[in-house]
């Protein structure tokens, strides 16, 4: 039940700063109105105001529509078809915006990507996927190896001599048992080589905050489930990994579960 509330509280702080921005982008576009209407510039001046009122109020009914979608999916715990591209749109248009506004108010930057991870997940979780095991790509950092591993498993993960000394060993063996595929990347060129390879339908990655935030929307439209790593060690050194959380990600793309109560 306390996972549930955080879980929720997590979601509350990505989409309260979403509608905070698009009501700040409403005053913004009522301001340039009410600039236009009275202002004694020129035509030409008039004319730049009202066409850039124009893109704020089609940009301003996408994003409510989107923020609409997610609240709806959220409370409904159900996909929405009809507002995914509001939603999209929404979400990546948006997200600098949520950012400048999260820096206003002093939230930890972090604190706000996880939040809007927690919305991402949800909303993967709404839609029913039945993926094949050969549809899905599990993409995870190189900073889950041990540092001092002598094998080069960036290049080739099979490298890998699954001596138990970190994660990795227990990833392949989750590849191995549900027969998806499985790259590990360095940055963000060679995630996206895994992708232009296998061509997923799904993807369950697993990486800090930053990383997720960018690979979800790198990804997108491939519904990606992200999975945050744990840094005991500070940023990319050995990072850990529940591998609970990465196994039930994979079983929910390839069994289609139900949405998880909210
Ligand atoms: S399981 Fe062992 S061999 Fe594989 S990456 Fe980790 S430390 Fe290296």
């Amino acid at each position: 039940m306390k996972a549930v509330t955080i879980d929720h509280v997590r979601k509350r702080l990505f989409v309260g700063l979403l509608s905070a921005g698009l009501i700040g982008t409403g005053l913004l576009l009522a301001a340039i109105w009410y600039f236009a209407v009275n202002s004694s510039e020129s035509m030409l001046n008039q004319v730049l105001l009202v066409a850039l009122g124009t893109m704020l109020v089609g940009g301003i009914l996408v994003a409510a529509f989107g923020v609409g979608g997610i609240i709806l999916t959220i409370l409904y715990a159900r996909d929405i078809s009809a507002l995914k591209g509001p939603i999209r749109v929404a979400v990546s248009t948006f997200f600098p915006l949520v950012l400048a506004i999260g820096r206003f108010f002093h939230i930890d930057k972090d604190r706000i990507k996880h939040s809007y991870i927690e919305v991402n997940n949800f909303l993967v979780r709404s839609k029913t996927l039945k993926l094949s095991p050969g549809q899905i790509l599990l993409l995870v950092p190189h900073c889950l190896q041990k540092s001092d591993c002598p094998y080069k498993i960036t290049v080739d993960i099979n490298n890998c001599r699954r001596c138990g000394g970190c994660v990795v060993n227990e990833l392949l063996e989750l590849r191995d048992k549900y027969g998806i595929h499985m790259g590990m990347a360095t940055g963000g060129t060679l995630a996206r080589k895994f992708v232009k390879d296998y061509r997923p339908r799904g993807i369950v990655a697993i990486a800090c905050e930053r990383d997720l935030t960018s690979g979800i929307q790198d990804a997108n439209p491939i519904p990606v489930l992200g999975v945050t790593n744990e840094r005991p060690f500070g940023p990319c050194l050995n990072t850990q990994i529940k591998v609970p959380l990465v196994e039930e990600a994979i079983s929910f793309l390839i069994e289609g579960k139900e949405q998880m109560a909210s």
